[in-house]
């Protein structure tokens, strides 16, 4: 095991009396590429957030290197495409630049010359060069994600989370956003929640499956068992597209 960027000890999280995760133990690598997958509402967006603190924890702990609360400065976090508000009136450029901004948006709110030219180098090195000052509401999907992965690099993460940033995106723009995350893979941890199995056969160096609990933790390939304590469905996930290889031999 390399060195742990993030270690989660017998979490669970509650909302209200509803488990969202129980008793889940993970050890994330510094510089490791971990997939999450899991079926819809098996709490992949709540580990998430817990790791980012934006939940309560009701049980267990999480080390985040060795930054303890000041975890939020080390990770940077793509959220979910649904969770924005597309026809906000602002430029791709200004969206970019608001992760600088220490209090949020606000009547006075100023940005300095070095988050302008950072924010311009990002927005190169992620592909959308030239399209600065476009309105959030005129992106493609695929642009919009770029963006958004843009924005969390300007913190200079040394951890990136995203959520599903495939979901709605062409094949094209798909590919690119994985090759992108490959090169950021050199010097950032990445763990990436997904639906795409593409993207767990071809990507991801490691690979956690979580259903309320962690069902899995290891090497990005499945075995029959094990999509079927996650999904319950072996047959109707084959027959939706899995590629045949992470299925390991049976
Ligand atoms: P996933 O990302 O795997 O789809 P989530 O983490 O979004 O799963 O949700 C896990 C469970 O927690 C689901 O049962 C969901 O309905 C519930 N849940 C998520 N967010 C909230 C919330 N803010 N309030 C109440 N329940 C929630």
């Amino acid at each position: 095991m390399k060195d742990k960027a993030i270690q989660i000890e017998n979490l669970s999280v509650y909302y209200g009396e509803t488990p969202a995760l129980t008793g889940v133990c993970l050890d994330i690598g510094i510089s490791e590429y971990l997939g999450i997958i899991g079926p819809n509402g098996g709490g992949k967006s709540t580990l998430l957030k817990a790791i980012l603190g934006l939940v309560p924890i009701s049980t267990g702990r999480i080390k985040i290197y060795d930054h303890g609360d000041k975890r939020k400065e080390v990770i940077g976090y793509v959220p979910q495409y649904t969770s924005f508000d597309k026809r906000f009136p602002i430029t791709l450029l200004e969206v970019v630049m608001t992760a600088r901004l220490r209090n949020g948006l606000s009547p006075f709110f100023r940005f300095v010359p070095k988050d302008m030219e950072m924010a311009y180098e990002l927005i190169e090195k992620v592909g959308l060069k030239g399209l600065e000052n476009r309105q959030i509401s005129e992106l493609s999907g695929g642009e919009f994600q770029k963006m958004l992965i843009a924005r969390a690099l300007t913190l200079k993460p040394r951890i990136l989370l995203l959520d599903e940033p495939t979901a709605n995106v062409d094949e094209n723009a798909r590919g690119q956003i994985y090759n992108l995350l490959a090169e950021l893979n050199k010097d950032i941890t990445i763990v990436l929640v997904t639906h795409d199995l593409f993207a767990v056969s071809s990507q991801v160096e490691k690979l956690a499956c979580i259903n309320g609990k962690l069902i899995y933790h290891g090497e990005p390939e499945l075995s029959e068992n094990i999509v079927n304590r996650l999904y319950g469905c072996p047959v109707d996930l084959i027959a939706h597209g899995v590629p045949h290889r992470v299925l390991r031999r049976h």
